[in-house]
């Protein structure tokens, strides 16, 4: 049987298979059933020899993983490699008790092993699926590969080959055949069949979505399915093969990516500064638009996957969720019967009653586009929220039977300012009862809105990342576009700015950690209800709980604020009692932060007690 290769290197999350593995086997599986698609979870043979814990450690910073494979692809290169990693390590904590030397030695053996156990020369075409992080390791695992079949064909496809960053590939090095721009199963099945079938060079042969050192004229053109029900359910036989295949203290329970979208809605929609979709984000060159399976084909998928490989924790892999159906969807999964423990991102102005039914439905932990606790600079990303509607999920996933919110806050984003920062601090004043977010610094992504508009945010100058430089000689970086770019304008400025916020954000950390110490604690701040009467409970750090009674219409205003609401909302609601009274109550409640306010918009932070 004519044999096709798909592989997936080092540095993904080692507990589940690859997503556009699994997607792009079975696509090609069911249109070509003579080819036989053997995919390679490389990272997985990695994780396992280095230690599950070291290996996460890496993973989680781009510029700790893409180092060591940079090492071995140029050897010329160790000292100045090592010497960038060891300041990185140390900056992100991790205590290694391995040389530099001997770290990248282990992983050059590991990785030799596993090239050294497969045939190669019975595959007719290889594949590289290339993510975040995995740039390097893929080009030495390529480079090996060619090596020792020099005339095997190699394509490679995924997030970083988009766009310029794919061409530049294919200029500088010569073991790259083929690069996918865009979605992969169309172009892959059709560079399959032209392998097995003419493989000649001279033909006016094009390939929407693939381009190509050999052909005329290859094509850029995207070639997508236009309907994802038409797609085959993912094929992960080869990972969970693989993960049997370990010694017993080395499996784990993994957990199953599956997709009910591709592309971003949001993207459709301009900005104030022009850009469409949020100008940071970079997450969508692969796709043309917006496209989401059934409700009927994600619950049937969902129940196979599950029965298939046995696994009840499944993460969702969309970059946005759609935007219509999500309750009556996550009602749906519910009914399945299932105890599934189920992860996804989200917008931040997704409505509680979404929260709920996917509580109901298992969603354990969502990730939340927060980025920014600051109106002001929020239209400045174009994230199209508010302070105020983060603040509103970040309660409401503090509430019982609603997921564990995750979530970040951009530091550093071009044109953020000093009101931007004091926006952002008055907000955090008010935040502390949740659980915290993670500041990170901001990076320019390739594609990105801001990438895009440089000028729109006050930066020049956009090249490749300067750490790069570290990793590429001088001849190849020149010529390469890579997915992180370093710009000039403001730097200095931002990491000054920021700092202040820096600080809060430990400091709330701390807080939420304290005040959490005691498992069942409750959250920090909750109410009671007794239907006439409520109680509001507020906790402190050494100090006793805080409780204040609200009675009659006061408590009804309360309650009404639990999702936000507008003073005219407020007073039509309650039209007895009088702007000047509901205007005194809200500015008490804002005063005792139990209440958030923005823009004669009003709050309600308390949640219902567990
Ligand atoms: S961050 Fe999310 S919502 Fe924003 S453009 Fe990217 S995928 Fe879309």
């Amino acid at each position: 049987m004519k044999k096709i290769a798909l592989i997936s290197t080092p540095w993904p999350l080692f507990n589940r298979p690859s997503i556009q593995l699994g997607a792009l086997k079975a696509f090609v599986q069911e249109k070509l059933p003579s080819i036989q698609v053997d995919s390679h979870h490389v990272y997985l043979n990695i994780a396992a020899s280095l230690g599950y814990d070291l290996y996460a450690k890496i993973s989680e910073s781009t510029w700790l993983a893409e180092p060591l494979y940079a090492t071995l692809l140029y050897p010329d290169r160790a000292g100045t490699i090592e010497r960038f990693w060891q300041k990185r390590s140390r900056r992100l904590g991790l205590v290694e008790r391995l040389s530099y030397q001997g770290l990248c030695h282990k992983i050059k053996n590991f990785s030799a092993r596993v090239i050294d156990k497969e045939r190669w020369e019975n595959y007719s075409l290889i594949g590289f699926s290339i993510c975040f992080g995995q740039l390097t390791s893929s080009l030495w695992f390529i480079r090996e590969i060619r090596q020792r079949v020099a005339n095997i064909k190699i394509v490679v496809g995924g997030p970083a080959c988009a766009g310029d960053m794919g061409k530049s590939l294919l200029q500088c090095f010569p073991e790259i055949d083929f690069v996918i721009q865009g979605e992969g199963e169309l172009p892959l099945v059709r560079l399959v069949e032209w392998v097995e079938n003419t493989q000649d060079y001279t033909s006016e042969a094009s390939i929407p979505g693939l381009i190509s050192r050999h052909f005329h004229n290859g094509s850029e053109r995207v070639s997508q399915v236009p309907h994802l029900d038409e797609l085959p359910f993912p094929e992960y036989a080869d990972y969970f093969n693989h993960l049997k295949s370990l010694t017993p203290e080395k499996t784990f329970l993994p957990k199953i990516p599956m997709e009910i979208s591709r592309g971003c809605w949001w993207r459709k929609k301009a900005g104030p500064n022009g850009s469409a979709g949020c100008a940071f984000c970079n997450l969508n060159l692969q796709w043309l638009g917006y496209r989401a399976k059934s409700h009927h084909r994600v619950v049937k998928e969902l129940e196979t996957l599950i029965e298939k490989y046995q696994i009840l924790s499944v993460s969702f892999m969309d970059n946005l969720l759609p935007a219509k159906g999500l309750e009556t969807l996550f009602k749906q999964i519910q009914g399945i019967g299932k105890d599934l423990r189920l992860f996804s991102e989200l917008r931040a102005t997704t409505p509680n009653e979404i929260l709920v039914a996917m509580g109901g439905a298992g969603m354990r932990e969502v990730q939340v586009g927060i980025e920014s606790l600051s109106s002001r600079l929020l239209r400045k990303i174009n994230k199209g929220t508010t302070a105020m509607d983060n603040m509103e999920i970040i309660k409401n996933c503090e509430s019982p039977g609603t997921p564990d919110i995750t979530g970040n806050l951009i530091l550093g984003f071009p044109s953020s300012d000093e009101l931007d920062v004091a926006e952002t601090l008055a907000c955090l004043e008010f935040i502390f009862p949740f659980r915290p977010l993670k500041g990170i610094p901001f990076w320019l992504g390739y594609g990105s809105g801001v990438f895009e508009m440089p000028d729109t945010y006050g930066i020049k100058r956009l090249r490749n990342h300067p750490y790069y430089a570290y990793f590429f000689p001088p001849e190849i970086l020149q010529r390469l576009r890579l997915m992180v770019q370093g710009y000039q304008g403001g730097v200095r400025y931002q990491n000054r700015i920021w700092k202040p916020v820096k600080k809060k954000l430990e400091e709330w950390r701390n807080t939420y950690m304290e005040l959490h110490r005691v498992p069942g604690a409750g959250p920090i701040l909750s109410y009671q209800d007794g239907q006439k009467f409520m109680i509001i409970r507020q906790r402190g750090i050494g100090s006793y709980d805080m409780t204040h009674r609200l009675q009659g219409t006061s408590r009804r205003i309360y309650l009404f604020c639990q999702t936000q609401r507008s003073l005219p909302q407020i007073l039509s609601r309650f039209p007895g009692f009088g702007e000047e009274k509901v205007g005194a109550f809200l500015n008490m409640m804002v005063h005792k932060h139990l209440m958030f306010t923005e823009g004669k918009k009003y709050l309600s932070l308390a949640v219902r007690a567990r």
